[in-house]
């Protein structure tokens, strides 16, 4: 018996947002709107994504004490988030500096902060949430030595799901763990090591060679792809008109894990993955535009 359908290990981050007529070139200072707040951070947004849809969700990650640290651990606790596994101290928490301008064009500076401190010993010593858990997943806004721990520990059963981002190239003992790693393109083409011609079927195909058991292609509004050594499918978004896609990729992931936990195919979780990112960028923001299974329902219908 499992007492979590999901564990993310991840980030944290507080999202300092300031709007700018136009983004500031070297040397220059210019004003902008009064700053907003967001709770926000890969690792932070996909346990909240899964928590609103209804799993039992558990955060492994580390934040400062300070404000923001308590920001986003309010928000995780909204949401229904299980934040044992939520370490304060050793750094401040980690934040991300972002202007945007009228266009929705944005500059961003990350201060990782404490998520650069969540170390391999602090997955060893909640190795109890790691047993407690049906699904795994994780993000690369923590130290690569942490998520390599994360699979090193990894009880016989309990799935892994790697979203790579931001992506590097990653060791085979990481990507092996992984099913599915789920990317984008641009997540595609670095963690393969070059350009990927042709289509996304090729780009799952490349990334199978490497190790993963399976891989999902996430395509924006075109849906994503699902491949395995056996199958490779494609599974369609919703059509809407899209708001902001800001957090969409967390959405899916966070979905697709959890259906798995849950028992569904690949394909399936995928596809019901699709129609709640697709709800997700019906609404601005990340975490405030993460859907319920019942607004997820409604963009399907
Ligand atoms: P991000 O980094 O912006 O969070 P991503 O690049 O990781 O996102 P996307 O492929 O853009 O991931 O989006 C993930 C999922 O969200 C898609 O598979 C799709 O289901 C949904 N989605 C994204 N953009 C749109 C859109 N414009 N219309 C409908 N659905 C969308």
């Amino acid at each position: 018996m499992y007492d979590y359908d999901l564990l993310v290990v991840g980030s944290a981050n507080a999202d300092l947002v300031i709007g700018v007529e136009r983004r500031p070139a070297a040397g220059e200072t210019v004003l902008g709107s009064d700053l907003a707040v967001h709770p926000g951070g890969k690792g932070a947004n996909q346990a909240v994504a899964a928590a609103r849809l209804g799993a039992r969700a558990a955060l492994l990650a580390r934040i400062g004490e300070d404000p923001h640290g308590r920001l986003l651990l309010d928000a995780q606790r909204d949401a229904g988030v299980d934040t044992e596994g939520v370490l304060v101290g050793g750094a401040p928490t980690g934040v991300a500096l972002i202007t945007v301008d009228p266009s929705g064009d944005n500059s961003i500076v990350v201060s990782p902060g404490a998520n650069g401190r969540l170390a391999p010993q602090d997955v060893r010593a909640a190795r109890s949430l790691l047993h407690a858990s049906r699904v795994v997943s994780a993000q690369l806004e923590i130290p690569l030595e942490t998520v390599v721990e994360v699979v090193r520990n990894l009880p016989p059963g309990t799935r892994f799901v790697l979203n790579p981002s931001p992506p590097r190239p990653l060791p085979g003992e990481l990507l092996a763990a992984c099913d599915p790693l789920i990317v984008n393109e641009h997540e595609a083409r670095v963690i393969a090591g070059h350009e990927l011609g042709g289509s996304p079927e090729d780009w799952a195909a490349a990334l199978l060679a490497l190790g993963p058991r399976s891989v999902v292609v996430t395509l924006g509004a075109e849906g994503a792809l699902v491949a395995t050594g056996d199958a490779v499918s494609r599974v369609p978004s919703p059509v809407v008109d899209a708001v902001d896609t800001t957090g969409a990729g967390d959405a899916f992931t966070a979905a697709l894990a959890w259906r798995l936990g849950r028992g569904s195919p690949l394909p399936d979780a995928a596809a019901y993955a699709a129609q709640v990112g697709t709800a997700a960028v019906t609404r601005p923001g990340a975490q405030a535009s993460f859907p319920t299974a019942e607004e997820v329902a409604a963009v399907a219908a």
